[in-house]
């Protein structure tokens, strides 16, 4: 019997799953269901030069509208999917129409928090997720000398990049003590901060916001010191979460994330999930692991694709991740921990570290370093597949 297979939320992931399922010689019908109107696109680029281009969705658009008919693939733009009836099959759409499934995939990506402070409505606070926050982040653009970045995640800090270049004076403001301090090393942060503060940016960490001051917009971010820092545009990066509410009002297991195994199976056998909704063990990194990368999205889905087409899962991957703040390309891959011995690599670019466990490299941190990041997850690919039998990079 030729399977229905629905999949929920058109993002990086969501696709992926589609057409890894038509590569796969999946015959049934397959639909595409997102909340966005714009076809998948690539979020990337958003932070990057989507202030300094005036880049339309359509040039962000991951595929084109005809390569994805060509594959049969119904695509659903523009419509909420409310609920799951796992007993039935069926998905709740808007507007009261329904949908049933054989297979159900949800592809359904993460939240930003909100600040809990008083101003945080304000119509100049903004974060930056999807292309409806780019066209309003371009739109105050026009009227912004001084901006103050709340958080100094990879997305902040590229945007942090961009608006300097636009000519606007940025604060970045961090609560922990150093930048990045759950995704990079301490060396890492270090060098980030010296280059930040290098070019222009006002980069301030461990620090603690009382509120945004202001009536009609946002005018100030007022430090607990005391002082107050003047704005005209506040850019909210204080991380995401795994949007994983239709899932736990379905019953699924969840943890900050829908719970699935390597293949993106959830407890329910006829519903998986991928991409940054996910919560995943990870044979070399650890359990219950949630990333946020166009990498993990691509990988878990080829993953679900193959378990709906009932192909062995593809061996685990090594996770990379990677970030242009200003002139700097920041690489990364493995995941480090505190356990490993940091070696300093001299040679190609600013900044290469690699992070030794048990003489094998398990993690790498490169700033402009293209050469030796690729040789490092090379040799990091040939080393744990020995022990865990992962698949080279492509
Ligand atoms: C500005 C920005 C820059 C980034 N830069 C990088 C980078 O440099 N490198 C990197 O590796 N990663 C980067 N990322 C992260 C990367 O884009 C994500 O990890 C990736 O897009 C995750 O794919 P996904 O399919 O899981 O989620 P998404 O791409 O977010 O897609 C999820 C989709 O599901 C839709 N949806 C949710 N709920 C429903 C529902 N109930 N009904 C219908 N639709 C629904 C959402 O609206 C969304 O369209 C960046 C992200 C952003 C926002």
């Amino acid at each position: 019997m030729a399977m229905h297979v629905a999949i929920v939320g058109s993002g990086q992931a969501g696709l992926q799953v589609a057409l890894s399922l038509r590569e796969l010689g999946h015959a049934g019908g397959v639909t595409l269901v997102g909340n966005e109107a714009h076809l998948p696109y690539h979020r990337p680029p958003m932070s990057k030069r989507g202030l300094a281009e005036p880049i339309g969705a359509d040039e962000l658009a991951i595929r084109t509208r005809d390569f994805i008919a060509q594959r049969t693939i119904a695509l659903r733009l523009g419509v909420e999917v409310a609920g799951i009836d796992r007993q039935a099959q069926r998905l709740r759409l808007g507007e009261g129409e329904r949908l049933d499934y054989d297979r159900l995939v949800l592809a359904t990506g993460s939240v930003p928090r909100r600040l809990q402070l008083a101003g945080a409505h304000l119509p100049n606070v903004v974060s930056l997720k999807d292309y409806a926050d780019l066209v309003r982040l371009r739109g105050l653009l026009a009227e912004t000398r001084r901006a103050v970045l709340i958080g100094g995640g990879f997305v902040g800090l590229e945007l942090a990049g961009s608006l300097t270049r636009a000519g606007v004076a940025v604060t970045v403001l961090e609560a922990a003590p150093r930048l990045l301090a759950r995704a990079a090393s301490a060396d890492l942060s270090a060098y980030l901060e010296t280059a930040h503060r290098a070019r222009g940016v006002d980069l301030r960490c461990g620090v603690s916001i009382a509120s945004i001051a202001g009536e009609a917009r946002a005018t100030a971010v007022l430090l607990s010191s005391g002082e107050a820092l003047p704005a005209d545009l506040v850019i909210v990066g204080v991380g995401a979460d795994a949007n994983d509410q239709l899932a736990r009002s379905a019953g699924l297991a969840t943890d900050r994330g829908i719970l699935v195994d390597a293949a993106g199976r959830t407890s329910d056998p006829a519903i998986f999930a991928a991409g940054d909704c996910t919560r995943f063990d990870h044979p070399l990194y650890g359990p219950a692991l949630r990333l946020e990368s166009v990498n993990n999205a691509l990988e878990q889905a080829r993953a679900v694709a193959a378990g709906i087409a009932g192909q062995p899962a593809p061996d685990a991957t090594i996770p990379w991740f990677w970030s242009d703040q200003f002139d700097l390309k920041i690489q990364l891959a493995g995941i480090a921990s505190p356990l490993d011995r940091i070696e300093t690599v001299h040679g190609e670019g600013d900044f290469v570290r690699h992070f030794v466990r048990d003489g094998v490299l398990r993690a790498v941190e490169a700033v402009n370093a293209p050469r030796a990041f690729m040789q490092a997850r090379r040799r990091m690919a040939g080393e744990m597949a020995s022990l865990n039998h992962m698949k080279e990079p492509a």
